[in-house]
This record gives structure tokens, C-alpha cells and sequence, in this order.
């Protein structure tokens, strides 16, 4: 079957995302230091990132909807500390805008603006991450995220979602993302062709399933799906 679309995940496809994730809180640290000083009093960064991991274990309900879970626990903030709601909204735009200046890849840019020609191109993503603010929307038909289908990768309800966005069936779909379980292993079992962008060129960890392809560097997609499209 031809192939019309293409996935792509966002956090550690595109751009690295532990650094901006670290920066985002230090931030958000700082902002609280200045606006709602008694949590910085009760709460090392360290302590604080515990108390949201504990958060997190505890509303386990919400972790495709990362930033519903984070105005909750900043809601638990507040009342911790002896403040009321008003913290959460400005509370949480701090750390979203923060979170939202992410360095794209100068070959994600290349790729995508190669690709977007060829093929229909959408994001899939189970983060908070905004490619308006980022601004690469101009490269994407569509983007499906998990906070608002309600399943994060790898349910197989999210990339059903993707492909309904795509107008295509499953095999004319290609998923390119990062993640084992839930990039190449989720989009596999809905019956996308997967690409998996091994950045750190780490051995593939998983027994039960390999991706269809591999690559280490962004650049090397274009190559893989010309392979694909002179076989079919
Ligand atoms: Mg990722």
C-alpha cells in the first residue's frame, strides 16, 4: 500500500526534552519564590518535584492529560501553602511557557519541510507541548494529543484518532517517534508502519516486537520511506 501519512511524535523526536522539562520547573520554582513564597519555604526544588511525582501516583486517572494533572497539584499546592486558586492559572502559564521553548532540531525542520510535499503530515503526542508556540504548525495537517482524545500513546485509540485526522487506513500510515512502548510499539499495534528515531543509537529493548525501521539520525527517513514506496 502507498504510503500518504506520517506520524510524528514531538518530546525527544524533535527536540530534547529533559532540558526544557528542568528548565520549565526551575522557572516555576522562581516564579513561586517571588509570588507564593511559603511552598519554596516548605519545599526544596528537589521536595517539590517529589511531591508531584506523589501526585502523579495518585491520580493515575489523569496522565494522558498532563496539564489538567498539573493544575490539580498545583491546586494542592495552594492549599498546602495557605493560598487560594489564583495561583493555578498563572502558575501553570509560567511553567507551559516555559515549557514550550524547546530547541527544534535544525534536521527535524529540514524533514518536515521535506516532507510536508509528499505526504500528510501529523503530530502525535502524549505532552503538553504546543507546536503553535513552538511554531512548526505550518508543517502539520493536523495534531492529535492525547489531553484532548482522552488515551495517551500507546493506546491504540490515539493513533485510530490520527489516522481518522489523516484520512487514511492503517497501512498507508508511517509512525516516526522515539519511544519503544509508546511510539513504536502503540503505533504497531494499531497497524502503522513504525520508524523509530534512536537518537542515542541505544540497542532496541524490547523482545516481543522490533520496529519496521531504524534510524539514528532524523536525516536518514527520507531514505527509509523511498524504500518503502519503490516496494509497493
Ligand atoms: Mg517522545
Amino acid at each position: 500500500m502507498t504510503i500518504r501519512c506520517l506520524t510524528f511524535d514531538l518530546d525527544d523526536t524533535l527536540w530534547w526534552c529533559s532540558p526544557v522539562i528542568a528548565r520549565a520547573e526551575a522557572r516555576f520554582y522562581a516564579w513561586l519564590e517571588v509570588h507564593y513564597p511559603a511552598i519554596p519555604a516548605r519545599y526544596s526544588t528537589g521536595g517539590l518535584l517529589e511531591h508531584r511525582k506523589a501526585f502523579m501516583r495518585e491520580r493515575t486517572e489523569l496522565l494522558h492529560d498532563l496539564t489538567t494533572l498539573r493544575k490539580h497539584w498545583l491546586r494542592r499546592l495552594a492549599e498546602e501553602g495557605g493560598y487560594d486558586e489564583s495561583l493555578v492559572e498563572p502558575g501553570f502559564t509560567v511553567y507551559w511557557e516555559a515549557r514550550n521553548e524547546v530547541e527544534v532540531f535544525d534536521e527535524a525542520h529540514a524533514l518536515l519541510d521535506a516532507l510536508r510535499a509528499e505526504y500528510r503530515l501529523g503530530a502525535v503526542t502524549n505532552g503538553n507541548a504546543d507546536v503553535r508556540r513552538i511554531g512548526i504548525d505550518h508543517y502539520f495537517e493536523f495534531v492529535i494529543r492525547s489531553e484532548e482524545i482522552g488515551a495517551a500513546k500507546p493506546h491504540p485509540e490515539i493513533f485510530a484518532a490520527a489516522l481518522a485526522a489523516g484520512g487514511v487506513a492503517p497501512g498507508e500510515a508511517v509512525h516516526i517517534g522515539d519511544d519503544p512502548v509508546r511510539d513504536i510499539q502503540g503505533a504497531a499495534q494499531a497497524g502503522l508502519r513504525t520508524i523509530w528515531v534512536n537518537l542515542r543509537d541505544t540497542p532496541w529493548p524490547l523482545e516481543a516486537l522490533a520496529p519496521d525501521a531504524s534510524v539514528t539520525r532524523l536525516a536518514e527517513v527520507p531514505a527509509v520511506l523511498r524504500d518503502w514506496q519503490a516496494e509497493s
